[in-house]
């Protein structure tokens, strides 16, 4: 087998270096390092002490138990140093190259892979942050509930099995398949953005692990997210020839939007529209200053014409600013493999946050979005053995 090693990748200095020595070695070397160095090392002696979990096989059982760990170490986004270390440590102790991938301070990327080459045929990812709050792990009949039982902490023991089996059985090799887990793909898609910028590997095909019900993601719609706001003057609402309504410019201005034709997809069906956020006024009896509105677009196609269409509608009226906070083009994967069905997905992925030419981009795991950031999240137990039999295969695929 290959040599069990950690390698650390800084992204200012690009400066990696290799460990195959005891965690009390690493630290006697830290004594002669420099200051700025010390700092990067002190991050990576953290990481480095979390004890292995012990591998019994690659069983159901140890499937669960991975799992298990994965769901009951909380990683809310913004909080995912914990679970990076065990996610490390357990890739190290199958026997793969380890590299944390500094994003900001305490939140690091984990990316794995055999032997030395860093570029791989298949890149194999998820995420390791969560949605608050952390809901604890525990099993009932024939599902796993707690957070990120589902998304996406199944996909990440889900990939990490499959590989692990490939790998002992050969059907895999050195360059085949690689390990990418990130932070932050819950809130603004950071760690991707910094796998893809400044991680300096190469894939041609990427399988993104997400809740897809075992299903082949044909895509997924974009967003296009918009603050509208409308300011007036305040006056007593017996006399409002004396004020400027802002709710009586904005009111309007959205039912236009609530009107207004949105672009469709055969793909992916319909864009939505959502006025998620409303905010106005201080008392019935006053005449509103001030109104807002916080409006998310789910584009299935053509984000020109969303963009052109909220244009028409928010532009060029006296007291009424918009700002768009975030616009995101749709999706549209890869999903035509034999022995696979598809499924249309409405929900946002780190996919658009990967900048780095693929040849395939596939999105697939175990679990159902429907139950991802609710108060019950759970996984069917059957998913998750069943994810594994549909990552081997997948692999395969890519690899033919
Ligand atoms: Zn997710």
């Amino acid at each position: 087998m290959l040599e069990c090693s950690i390698v650390i990748s800084h992204p200012c200095t690009r400066q990696i270096s290799k460990f195959s020595t005891p965690i009390t070695m690493r630290l006697s070397w830290l004594v002669f390092a420099g200051s700025a160095i010390a700092s990067l090392w002190q991050d990576q002696v953290v990481l480095g002490t979390e004890s292995a979990p012990q591998l019994k096989s690659e069983t159901e059982s140890s499937l669960l138990e991975f799992h298990k760990n994965l769901i009951t170490i909380p990683s809310v986004s913004g909080n995912e140093l914990a679970v990076a270390k065990y996610l490390g440590s357990y890739l190290k102790s199958l026997n793969l190259t380890v590299e944390y991938q500094k994003v900001t301070k305490n939140r690091y990327n984990v990316y794995a892979y055999l032997g030395n080459k860093r570029n791989t045929t298949v890149l194999l990812t998820s995420h390791i942050d969560t949605v608050p709050p952390y809901l604890p792990y525990k099993v009932e009949g024939s599902r796993i509930y707690g957070r990120g039982s589902t998304d996406a902490k199944a996909s990440v023991a889900v990939q990490v099995f499959a590989f692990a089996q490939m790998a002992a059985k050969k059907v895999i090799g050195e360059g085949d398949v690689g390990l990418l887990y990130v932070v932050g793909e819950e809130v603004d898609g950071r760690g991707m953005e910094t796998a893809s910028k400044s991680l300096g590997a190469q894939w041609e095909a990427a399988i993104f692990g997400e809740p897809t019900e075992l299903k082949l993601g044909v895509g997924h719609k974009g967003a296009y997210v918009v603050n509208v706001s409308v300011n007036g003057t305040a006056a007593h609402s017996g006399y409002p020839e004396l004020g400027v309504s802002a709710t009586e410019t904005l009111v309007p201005l959205l039912a236009q939007l609530l009107n207004a034709e949105w672009p469709t997809s055969k793909l992916l069906g319909p864009s939505t529209l959502n006025i998620g956020k409303i905010d106005a006024g201080v008392a019935a009896n006053v005449i509103p200053a001030h109104a807002e509105a916080q409006c998310f677009v789910r584009v299935a196609a053509d984000l020109d014409a969303v963009d052109k269409t909220m244009t028409s509608i928010l532009s060029g009226h006296k007291n009424v600013k918009y700002d768009v906070l975030t616009k995101v083009e749709p999706q549209y994967l890869d999903y035509q493999v034999p022995g696979f069905d598809s499924i249309v997905l409405a929900y946002a992925t780190d996919i658009p946050h990967m900048h780095l030419q693929l040849q395939k981009r596939y999105l697939y795991g175990p679990g159902t979005i429907h139950v991802a950031h609710g108060a019950n999240e759970y996984v069917e137990i059957q998913d998750l053995y069943d994810g594994v039999d549909g990552y081997t295969r997948l692999i395969r695929h890519c690899l033919e």
